[in-house]
């Protein structure tokens, strides 16, 4: 999509507020960190709130399945951009699924299409910014979204 100045934590707050009733219905929370001064950064904002839509419904199908949770959204500035963190507080994922999770139609769902995380990545690496993850079995997954000015 065409490139636009955003405010990250607009746009963030746009997700969480779309994501909102889809959470209370699975018994999940959400929080939102945003900072201030709310960083201006020069993206597609439409894609981008794809990518957040993309791994914050992931976070809440993987908390669903334990019954509930936290699903945290935040912003970091970093020195050279901002970070974007999507959080949560599910099941993990296994050592040996990490390393398939971005390739594509790579699902553990029964109805998943295996492609949120590979077109979420290709989206990020469009801005030039980077999409990793870390993950702890039985305490939860961070999406880091890395975006440079
Ligand atoms: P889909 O959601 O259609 O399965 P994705 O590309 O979005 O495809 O995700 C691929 C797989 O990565 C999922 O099926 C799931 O096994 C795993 N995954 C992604 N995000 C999480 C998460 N937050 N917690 C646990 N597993 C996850
Ligand atoms: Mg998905």
């Amino acid at each position: 999509g065409s490139k636009e100045e955003v405010r990250i934590g607009t746009l963030l707050h746009n997700t969480y507020t779309l994501l909102q009733s889809e959470a209370n219905l699975k018994g999940i929370q959400i929080e939102l960190h945003r900072i201030e001064p709310d960083p201006l950064i020069t993206v597609s904002p439409n894609s981008l709130k794809q990518v957040l839509i993309n791994l914050a419904r992931n976070a809440m199908e993987a908390m669903g399945e334990i019954g509930g949770g936290l699903l945290t959204l935040s912003v970091e500035q970093t020195p050279d951009g901002v970070c974007l963190l999507v959080q949560d507080t599910g099941p993990g994922i296994a050592p040996d699924h990490l390393a398939r999770i971005f390739s594509p139609f790579y699902t553990t769902k029964n109805t998943g299409t295996g492609l949120g995380l590979f077109i979420s990545k290709k989206i990020i690496e469009e801005h030039n910014g980077t999409l990793q993850v870390t993950t702890e079995l039985g305490a939860g997954t961070v999406f880091r979204i890395f975006l440079p000015r």
